[in-house]
């Protein structure tokens, strides 16, 4: 399965995904778009696949009503909260189905003035994880990816 991973919209700069290590990101506020529409939104360390860990004051709201933390066993994806909106393989789609103003938008908590685009995030080439000599291996395919997405636009 591959990371997800988003360019912040208000600095350029990619949402690192290993910040704190396994996997463990930095402080982000996600939201799911929906035409353009706030319908759900987290905030925590993010979690490379798309969502945020439980805990570290994370929080996770549905059409603007707190969703309790789960129990730590949730799902597959242990300790992190679930997109509820709609189902992931609904909101994979919704992310890459061309429109821009439908998926997520991730913005680093320095950054977050308290709202959100109207567009979604771009993804990140480097898939959150910095570039150093240890990773080469993971970012051999970077280019094509890039021409990949340029075509689509
Ligand atoms: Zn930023």
């Amino acid at each position: 399965m591959g990371c997800f991973s988003y360019i912040c919209p208000k600095c350029g700069k990619h949402i690192y995904s290993d910040k704190y290590g396994n996997c463990v990101g930095e402080e982000v506020h996600l939201a799911l778009l929906d035409e353009g529409v706030v319908v759900e939104e987290m905030y925590g360390r993010y979690n490379s696949y798309g969502n945020v860990h439980v805990g570290n004051g994370s929080y996770h709201g549905l059409n603007n009503k707190p969703v309790p933390q789960p129990t730590l066993d949730i799902n597959s994806q242990e300790g992190c909260h679930i997109w509820q909106y709609k189902s992931w393989d609904e909101v994979v789609d919704m992310c890459f189905d061309g429109d821009e103003h439908s998926g997520i938008v991730a913005i680093h908590k320095d950054c977050f003035d308290g709202k959100f685009p109207n567009i979604i995030s771009k993804d990140d080439p480097d898939q959150g994880w910095e570039s150093d000599d240890e990773n080469d291996d993971e970012e051999e395919e970077e280019e094509l990816n890039d021409a990949d997405q340029k075509d689509g636009e």
